[in-house]
């Protein structure tokens, strides 16, 4: 069967797209670039923000409208698939997250018509990413054990179960043999992982097996909390110091004012953060640090959006993602008083700003510096995407094997993304 793939979100929910693609295919399925033509579209969903819904409900309709059977599954299912309505409901199933293995086989019993429905030839969402065959997101944990407020994503995926140390090492030692010279271990907040686990294993007992998988592999650790980050700092960082692990460290603060924090439920103080920040850039100089910031929380004043603007100036991220708060039925903060849309957008407009301005800051810092740097995208023609052993993305304008090492120069500095040339051949 002919079956296409469209994931959206973070990246666990692109991982498990990319996961059921590789099971479809491993089932000997093929997989198409775009829906028209494909037996199967699945969408892997997202419903972080509104906006975001209403993306996933168009592009339910366009993949309903190209195929004669689709698959919907990833945060949308089951709280919120109302939202998607229309004539392809009927041919549509819904499948939950912690049923996603059950999906090739679904798929292999359908017997399918000739493709009636297909209509004139549509491009694929253009933005819609696939990983790259040499990088590869290895779910570690599903749910979470926060009670944060506004969070759809604790309701989408439910209480924290740890995947088991031997599953993840072997889904990791897999990748590698496969080819896959990044993996980016994800879970929604990766700090908790071991908390449900009766045998009092946390994340850097985790890390240490991991660092044992044979191969030449980097590895990235995904978002963690800093509720749950607190109790196991020194070992993490500790783990952290293997070669194995690129000096990452994902941590939304999401404000900085403590009177939001607290109403946000996320269990830490701004200090908590800042402390945090500090001890790891102590231990790993060259850190890059990516953090979360939530604009027009319901509550929020112009004072405390300054403390946000303040703190995050003065940490300095190299990366700030930035949300405008949007209520998500069945959350707590839904039922809060919002903030003026006006002076929400406002809000993120100045943190948007102040973000860009701060990258492009920290990301100057590097000019000059020469070093290794590891091949993992082709970008747009010839260019290739190279990161450093702290992250941080290095554009060369050649093409590079996918997977091989490079000594870089950095010359120039954009607010995303460092320029540089390859001072050495692959290694
Ligand atoms: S966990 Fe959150 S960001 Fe990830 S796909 Fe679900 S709603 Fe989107």
């Amino acid at each position: 069967m002919r079956i296409y793939v469209e994931s959206y979100g973070c990246s666990q929910n692109q991982g498990e797209g990319a996961a059921i693609a590789r099971a479809l295919s491993n089932g000997g399925h093929t997989l198409v670039s775009g829906p028209d033509g494909a037996d199967v579209g699945i969408l892997v969903s997202c419903a972080v923000i509104g906006s975001t819904e209403a993306r996933m409900a168009r592009r339910w309709q366009a993949i309903a409208a190209r195929v004669p059977r689709v698959v919907v599954t990833g945060c949308l299912v089951p709280l919120r698939t109302s939202v998607l309505t229309g004539p392809g409901r009927m041919r549509t199933t819904f499948v939950p997250i912690r049923e996603q293995s059950r999906i090739p086989a679904l798929v292999s019993d359908w017997v399918l018509e000739p493709p009636e429905v297909l209509r004139a030839s549509v491009p694929a969402d253009p933005s819609v990413t696939s990983a790259p065959a040499v990088t590869e997101e290895v779910a570690i944990a599903q749910g979470c054990t926060s009670a944060c407020s506004y969070c759809f994503s604790r309701l989408a995926r439910g209480r924290l179960e740890s995947v088991p140390i031997p599953e993840v090492v072997r889904r990791a030692s897999e990748a590698a043999a496969r080819g896959v010279v990044e993996v980016r271990l994800t879970s929604l907040d990766t700090a908790a992982w071991g908390l449900d686990r009766p045998d009092g294993s946390r994340l850097p007992d985790l890390l240490r097996a991991v660092a044992e998988v044979p191969g030449d592999l980097k590895v990235r650790v995904g978002m963690m909390s800093p509720q749950t980050l607190g109790p196991i700092l020194d070992r993490y960082l500790e783990a952290l110091a293997s070669e194995r692990y690129y000096r990452f460290l994902h941590l939304p603060v999401q404000s900085g004012s403590d009177r939001i924090l607290s109403a946000m439920r996320r269990g830490y103080s701004v200090e908590v953060f800042r402390h945090q920040v500090e001890r790891a850039r102590a231990r790993f100089p060259d850190l890059s640090l990516s953090t979360d910031v939530i604009v027009g929380f319901p509550g929020e004043t112009e004072a405390d959006h300054r403390a946000t603007e303040e703190l995050i100036a003065a940490v300095g991220p190299e990366t700030v993602n930035v949300t405008r708060f949007s209520p998500r039925p069945g959350t707590p903060a839904a039922h809060l008083r919002p903030v003026g849309p006006r002076v929400a957008k406002r809000r993120s407009r100045a943190m948007a700003a102040l973000r860009l301005r701060l990258s492009r800051a920290r990301f100057e810092r590097w000019i000059g510096h020469s070093g290794p740097a590891r091949v993992v995208e082709h970008g747009p023609g010839t260019s290739s995407v190279a990161r450093l052993p702290n992250y941080l993305p290095v554009v060369l304008e050649e093409r590079h094997a996918l997977g091989s090492t490079v000594v870089v120069r950095v010359e120039g500095a954009r607010s995303t993304y460092l320029l540089g040339r390859v001072e050495e051949a692959p290694f």
